[in-house]
Order: C-alpha cells, then sequence, then structure tokens
C-alpha cells in the first residue's frame, strides 16, 4: 500500500438499517419514560439532486430523500403535559402543551413542539394534547443534509397518528414548515419538508416553487449499481446571511429590469436577448445562473422521463457539472472546499458532481458508480489533505421513502 493510500483511509456512512434503527428508538423510549410507546414513526433528510438558488424566484428544483432518517417513538398520554427527549440532545423539554406560543420553548425541542402548536387547527379543543416523545435521529446535524426537517417531519406523523386527525401529507409539510419559520424562528423555503414528507423510494421528488407542487421522478440509483455520495466539506463561512440577502436582491432587480414578477416568468428561449438588456454585469451574471439553472432542472426532468439513469447517465452527470460551474462563476456562492470536492470527483471517475444547498460550506454530491463510491471519496480526502482543509465527512445515500410509520 502507497504512502497516499494508508493516510487517505476514509470512511462512508451508509445509514443503518430501517427497522432495527426504528426498534433501538423504541427500546431508548422505554428506558427513558418507563413503558412501551404506542409507535415509532420517521422522516428522512434530504440532499437537492439540481435545481439550486432558484426557489425565491419561483424555480424548480429535484431533491430525494436520503437515506438517513429521524425517528420518534411516541405514546399519548390522558394528560395536557409535552415530554420531549433525544438521544442526540440532553435538553429535555416538560411543558402544558395548551401554552405553547412562539418564543415559549428554546433549543432542539421547539421544532418538535412547533408541530404541534402548527397542527392546532385540526386538534378538537375537548381533546387531551398530552404526549412522550423519543427522537432518535440518524441525519448529520447542520450538514445541510436537513436533520431539521427530517425531525418536524417524524413528529408530525407521531402527532397526526397519536391525535387521529385527519390531515393530509401535504398539511403535515405545512405545519412542519410553519414550526420551522413561525416556532423555532428558522427560515425555510419548503423544499426540506416536502421532500422528507412526499418523496418515494427509487424516486426524485420534482418541485415546483411557485405553488410547491410536486410529482415523483424515477430516480432508481441503487438497481443501476449507482449512487450519491455525499461530501459534508465542514467549511463554514461567516457572512452567510448576507451573501444569501444579496444574492436574492441581485435576482430581484433582475427580474424588475425585465419586467417580470420573477425569473420563472422569463422566456428563457430568448436567454441572450434577455441578458442583453441587463446593463450590470454583476445582475446579469447572477440572471444567467437563475435562468440556465431553471432550464437544467427541466432538462434533467426531461432525460429522466426518456430513458433510466443509467441510460442517461452521461448527460445527467454533464448537467450536475454544470449546474456546479454555474453556481461558482455566475453565481458565487462556492468556497475552495466545495470546488475542490467537487474537482477531486471529476476526476476520480464520477459522472458529475455539483454542490447542493445554500453554498459558502455545506455539501457536495457527486453521482458515481456504486463500487466505485470508496475510490471517490478517497480521492476527495486526499484532495482536502493537499490543500490543509479539516477532513471532511462521506455518506451513502439512495432516494428513500418519505415519512411514515416504523412500528
Ligand atoms: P440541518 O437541518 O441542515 O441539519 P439546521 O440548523 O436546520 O441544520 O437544524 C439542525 C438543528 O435541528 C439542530 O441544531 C437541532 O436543534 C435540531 N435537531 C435535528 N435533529 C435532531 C435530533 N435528532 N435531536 C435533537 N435535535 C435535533
Ligand atoms: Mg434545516
Amino acid at each position: 500500500m502507497s504512502p497516499a493510500a494508508e493516510t487517505t483511509a476514509v470512511l462512508l456512512s451508509a445509514a443503518p438499517d430501517r427497522s432495527e434503527a426504528a426498534a433501538r428508538a423504541e427500546q431508548r423510549f422505554v428506558e427513558s419514560f418507563g413503558y412501551a410507546p404506542d409507535g415509532v414513526w420517521s422522516a428522512p433528510g434530504r440532499v437537492n439532486i439540481i435545481g439550486e438558488h432558484v426557489d425565491y424566484q419561483d424555480g424548480l428544483c429535484l431533491p430525494m430523500a436520503i437515506s438517513h432518517r429521524c425517528f420518534a417513538a411516541a405514546a399519548r398520554t390522558p394528560t395536557n403535559r409535552l415530554r420531549l427527549r433525544s438521544a442526540q440532545d440532553e435538553l429535555v423539554l416538560d411543558i402544558d402543551a395548551r401554552e405553547l406560543t412562539p418564543g415559549a420553548v428554546t433549543g432542539w425541542p421547539a421544532y418538535v413542539a412547533g408541530v404541534l402548536w402548527a397542527l392546532d387547527p385540526f386538534i378538537s379543543g375537548a381533546a387531551t394534547r398530552g404526549m412522550d416523545i423519543m427522537i432518535d435521529g440518524q441525519v448529520p446535524l447542520g450538514a445541510g443534509l436537513s436533520s431539521s426537517a427530517a425531525l418536524e417531519c417524524a413528529a408530525a406523523e407521531a402527532i397526526e397518528a397519536l391525535l387521529s386527525l385527519g390531515t393530509t401529507r401535504l398539511e403535515r409539510v405545512r405545519a412542519a414548515i410553519t414550526a420551522e419559520t413561525d416556532f423555532a424562528g428558522a427560515s425555510t423555503g419548503g423544499l426540506d419538508q416536502s421532500a422528507s414528507v412526499l418523496s418515494h423510494e427509487g424516486h426524485a421528488l420534482f418541485l415546483d416553487c411557485r405553488d410547491l407542487s410536486t410529482r415523483p421522478v424515477p430516480w432508481d440509483l441503487a438497481s443501476q449499481q449507482l449512487a450519491l455520495l455525499i461530501t459534508d466539506t465542514r467549511a463554514e463561512h461567516s457572512h452567510v446571511d448576507g451573501e444569501y440577502a444579496a444574492r436574492r436582491a441581485d435576482s430581484e432587480r433582475a427580474a424588475a429590469q425585465l419586467g417580470v414578477p420573477t425569473l420563472r416568468d422569463a422566456d428563457v428561449d430568448q436567454l441572450e436577448t434577455l441578458l442583453g438588456r441587463l446593463g450590470d454585469e454583476v445582475v446579469r451574471r447572477r440572471a444567467r445562473h437563475v435562468l440556465t439553472e431553471i432550464r437544467r432542472v427541466e432538462q434533467f426532468d426531461a432525460l429522466l422521463a426518456a430513458g433510466t439513469v443509467r441510460e442517461q447517465v452521461g448527460e445527467l452527470g454533464a448537467l450536475l457539472n454544470a449546474s456546479h460551474d454555474s453556481l461558482r462563476e455566475d453565481y458565487e456562492v462556492t468556497v475552495p472546499q466545495l470546488d475542490v470536492a467537487v474537482d477531486a470527483a471529476r476526476a476520480a471517475g464520477a459522472h458529475g458532481a455539483r454542490m447542493t444547498g445554500g453554498g459558502f460550506g455545506g455539501s457536495t454530491i457527486a453521482l458515481v458508480e456504486a463500487d466505485q463510491a470508496q475510490a471517490v471519496a478517497e480521492a476527495i480526502a486526499a484532495a482536502f489533505g493537499q490543500h490543509g482543509f479539516a477532513a471532511p465527512e462521506f455518506f451513502l445515500a439512495l432516494p428513500s421513502e418519505g415519512a411514515g410509520q416504523d412500528r
């Protein structure tokens, strides 16, 4: 073994078996609360395959649920106490569920309590709201894989079942979004919760950000010996919020100058003419990213309608690459770690690779042959070593089933 190979041994984290994980969550509930739960529910994290920085311009995106899930073992109690615990955090909550109001709960329990609060319109006034919930999650926290949506959506499934609310999946998506924005006080566009609840195994989710309408798109990696390698670069940028706001403002300026409500409304067939009408060079590049990215999602979708991932893998990979290059050159939301991970993946034989999520740190994805995932990860780790970056973390994901009951 060469010295380089020795130093770059990396661990690929595939999600633990779902039924074993659900059984463990149930066991943790028993150890924590001293009796058996009524059931176990779970919801997955997500990655966005393509369609980045277009949501606030009413664009299109294509997320998929990943194999890593958050589990909620739960039981209804004949009281009004909401008691929450997590295997990943020591903070516990014990509160009168009738007194939930934004600001009343802090830390991670706000994501769960917020869902109960957001579901209030569906709860009969006479019903007791007491419940015990044990959270056990596999989605890495804060890696851009949406552990927060997985947590909210697992909680929504549990609460729906315990209180027999009769909500639709879309109503639970909306409750999870409301919990995050209005109760936990974080901002989210709805992509994460839609993907976590509405995804199907072997499929990506085509999401129209204009009205949150969705449909499944065949994306069966497993049967075609393909895999998605996720690299958490662990890079963080200090001015993310300001940079986001600036990109949003640039794209709004472009829409205003073109006389359309959003860039989604512009006729992308006239791309060069449209861009020619934008005087400012920066605004022109921002618009070019949004307009071409929306078109790339349409092209990606059309390719998957016309053939299998295996048959289309070359062109799909090229679209992933073009998306990243556009985010790097025109939208300028990458950082060196993201670019190095993508370049190393491509050089090591990935069909395509791009940053995923908002940028300025976070994760990349690479579409790879399943039996080459390890080698691609090692190449990325080696490149990080050469650049003096902190070691990245790797996850293997398959398109997974959305939120549901496990036990
Ligand atoms: P991301 O959603 O990308 O992982 P966020 O900052 O949106 O990052 O959400 C992470 C937060 O979600 C954590 O700080 C924590 O409050 C909460 N969270 C997610 N999963 C769990 C869990 N299993 N146990 C406790 N808190 C969790
Ligand atoms: Mg989140």
